[in-house]
């Protein structure tokens, strides 16, 4: 889970529209070829097949493809772009082979079980390897991840007037619960943003009071279940690469500095342990400026990681200084073929823009 992009196609789809018809796009491409030599990583989290849409009561924002969009794209990634892993990465870094002209890396944040049924067959098919990042403690327990939780609540609560009164858990908070689904996930959006700008200990009490409040305490529920260790050891031997999203995908910088490190630490242990050997990279929870600090960045290189993706727009010079702080291009279920393909060609321009903590 993470930032959230700005949620509405717009300009940026009409223009890649507007690029495709007339035909330029390989062109753009190929002049940027010349003056750019850059590393894409796209970023997805969950991709549902139809069976899966079906009834579906969680964050639809998190919902990066359908199953046939991705095919799409894994395929289109596979003809025109480079697919690397972050071995490769970390090898270029530290010295050797160049990346090739096109590298690219397909990650996933969270682990939803839904990477394991839906992508990782389409990547494995297609030959085009991927990172997904896990919170170990959820890949442990099978249970569904807070926000999530949050939004699945606010989607099934009873309309009316909410009221928390300040007390030794959090703040005072109040907010009205829609009748209709739109409104209620507009209601979630902004739940979440505001909740991502307290400490990340009081966003887990939030969740909390809010279920004792309706009488929905967390649970493993089959529409967002976290992979299992013995669907990632596969993933692992088919040449997929597994990474850390922390323990409890927690705001790193929002967490007292001890147990930020452990989150780090704890989750690398974990990894290791259940892969045989040790995940090589981290991509920070919810990713954006205020997740992750120097901090963040001196406790994943101490935890023996070699490589951190924020959440930020971007691509990066694949280099010493900058990575832990790789950039990404989001990949919203919005994101049409035409856009996507901009998207490919010329980032910059088509990918969305770093969403505002509010946003
Ligand atoms: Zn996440």
């Amino acid at each position: 889970m993470t930032e959230r992009a700005e949620s509405l196609p717009g300009h940026r789809q009409r223009l890649a529209h507007a690029c495709k018809r007339a035909g330029i796009l390989p062109a753009l491409t190929g002049l940027r070829g010349m003056l750019r030599r850059d590393l894409r990583i796209l970023a997805y989290h969950r991709v549902l097949d139809d069976e899966r849409l079906d009834g579906f009561d969680f964050d639809p924002e998190l919902v990066s493809a359908t199953a046939d969009d991705f095919r799409w794209q894994v395929r289109r990634v596979a003809r025109h772009m480079e697919p690397v892993r972050f071995a490769d990465v970390i090898a270029h870094i530290e010295g050797g082979p160049p990346l090739p002209k096109r590298a690219l890396l397909v990650t996933f944040d969270d682990g939803y079980d839904d990477n394991y049924h839906v992508a990782f067959p389409i990547l494995r098919e297609l030959g085009v390897p991927a990172t997904f990042f896990v919170s170990t403690g959820h890949v442990d327990s099978g249970m569904p991840f807070e926000y999530d939780w949050l939004v699945h609540m606010v989607r099934n609560a009873p309309p009316g007037e909410v009221r928390l009164e300040a007390g030794p858990e959090g703040g005072a908070l109040s907010f009205d619960v829609p009748s209709a689904l739109d409104a209620r996930l507009a209601v979630a959006g902004d739940l979440l943003a505001r909740m991502k700008e307290i400490p990340a200990l009081e966003q887990t009490a939030l969740v909390g009071r809010l279920a004792s409040l309706w009488g929905m305490p967390p649970r493993p529920h089959p529409q967002c279940r976290p992979m299992t260790w013995d669907q990632l050891r596969e993933m692992d031997a088919a040449g997929m690469e597994i990474g850390s999203h922390g323990v409890h995908h927690r705001m790193l910088a929002k967490l007292p500095r001890d147990e930020m490190a452990w989150e780090l630490q704890e989750s690398a242990k974990r990894l290791s342990a259940e892969l045989g050997h040790p995940a090589l990279s981290v991509a920070y929870p919810v990713g954006g400026p205020d997740a992750y600090d120097d901090a963040v960045v001196d406790a994943a290189r101490a935890s023996g990681f070699k490589a951190g993706c924020s959440y930020i727009s971007g691509t990066s010079q694949a280099a010493h200084g900058n990575r832990f702080e790789l950039r990404r291009i989001p990949v919203e279920r919005h994101v049409d073929r035409h856009w996507f393909e901009a998207m490919l060609a010329l980032p910059e321009l088509f990918m969305h823009p770093t969403p505002l903590p509010r946003d």
